[in-house]
């Protein structure tokens, strides 16, 4: 009794679909409030620091503006928040608490995947003219 419906089950299965997503030759679907990287834009952000004080995984660190780089009047001291992803726990308080709302947020999760990610030095960079 038992070969036949083994078989069976076998046919059947050959020409289901998978149940496991094939990542990462395919992206795993997410909700659209999932909390991915962020990073903040330079054209709004202040330097003010409270992201970096309000922090609870202490992965924000104030850092200069590289010389080069086109900084907003808004911005006298020329510092930008550089997240490190890697302590990060993507809480977004860092998101909430900006005055300026200076903060992107993104659906972005691959990290392993993303060498030039691993702070959010390039992304906020690339949010100013070079000049
Ligand atoms: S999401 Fe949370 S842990 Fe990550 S940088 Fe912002 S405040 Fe810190
Ligand atoms: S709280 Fe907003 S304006 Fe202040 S440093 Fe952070 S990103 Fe910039």
């Amino acid at each position: 009794m038992r070969r036949p419906r083994l078989l069976e089950l076998t046919l059947k299965n050959l020409f289901r679909k998978p149940a496991t997503i094939e990542y990462p030759r395919k992206k795993t679907p997410v909700e659209s409030d999932y909390r991915g990287l962020q990073y903040a834009d330079l054209t709004k952000c202040t330097g003010c620091s409270i992201c970096a004080l309000e922090c609870p995984a202490n992965a924000i660190a104030m850092t200069p503006i590289p010389q080069g780089y086109e900084a907003p009047k808004t911005n006298p001291r020329r510092l930008y928040p550089l997240i490190n992803y890697g302590k990060c726990v993507f809480c977004y308080r860092c998101v909430t608490v900006c005055p300026f709302n200076a903060y992107i947020t993104t659906p972005k999760y691959d990290l392993a995947n993303a060498e030039k990610t691993i702070n959010s030095s390039p992304l906020s960079l690339s949010t100013l003219r070079k000049g």
